[in-house]
């Protein structure tokens, strides 16, 4: 009788243990397992790459901008998923997908930062997807993150305003942050989706004007509307 309970008990805390330290998790889209906390092969070729690099460029300044891929299909489950729903295997998924892309770009020892959110904002959710998505990356990289800008006006969601709309709204809402030191180096802005640029770029401008040496703009997708 005693046996049984210990062996009972036994078998519980190593199933608690296969879960806490398992090597296997599952793709996020799928559910299919796979090795690393990432898409399985064939959800990842689901996704639309973009390879080219694009310029987002205003009155100042012109910033190369890279996404992983179109921000369609697989794309927008998985950032809707991580956004709204608190899915953080996603969040995971979607920082491997932004490793590959930064190996790719090779930029040499950069800084990674990302766009911040109101503190109402922050607030409401409970976390900034950028920031996470950034943690990951700098994590699995071994480059330092830095919390360098933080948003000092209010701003309207950028989803229902036209072009011009979305650049006035955001001209000017981002400030250096007290302290951080950006002098020469080359930085990386970290941002979910990119659609104008104007958030990306306006926190681009504010970085170049306290003294970075280069600003690269890397999302995860790219979105036309
Ligand atoms: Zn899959």
């Amino acid at each position: 009788m005693g046996d049984g309970i210990i062996k009972y008990l036994k078998d519980i805390f190593d199933n608690v243990l296969s879960v806490l330290f398992s090597e296997e998790e599952q793709c996020p889209l799928c559910e299919k397992v796979v090795e690393k906390t990432s898409l399985c092969l064939a959800c990842r070729n689901k996704i639309d790459s973009i390879n080219e690099v694009f310029v987002i460029s205003g009155e100042e300044y012109s910033f190369k901008g890279y996404s992983v891929g179109v921000y369609s299909n697989a794309m927008v489950g998985m950032i809707k998923r991580f956004k709204y729903s608190r899915d953080f295997q996603c969040g995971r998924a979607l920082g491997e997908l932004l490793k590959e892309k930064i190996l790719h770009i090779n930029i040499e020892s950069p800084i990674l930062t990302f766009v911040p959110m109101s503190s109402k904002s922050y607030k409401k959710r409970g976390y900034n997807q950028s920031e996470y998505l950034a943690k990951v990356v700098g994590r699995e990289l071994n480059i330092p993150v830095v919390n360098t800008l933080y948003k000092c006006k209010e701003t309207l969601d950028q989803i229902g305003l036209n072009g011009s709309e979305r650049w006035s709204n955001v001209d000017d809402s981002f400030k250096l942050n007290e302290g951080i030191k950006i002098k020469n180096r080359k930085i990386i802005i970290i941002d979910d989706v990119i659609t104008t640029g104007a958030t990306a770029y306006n926190c681009g401008k504010e970085l170049m004007k306290n003294g970075a040496k280069e600003i690269n703009i890397l999302t995860v997708a790219k979105s036309n509307v």
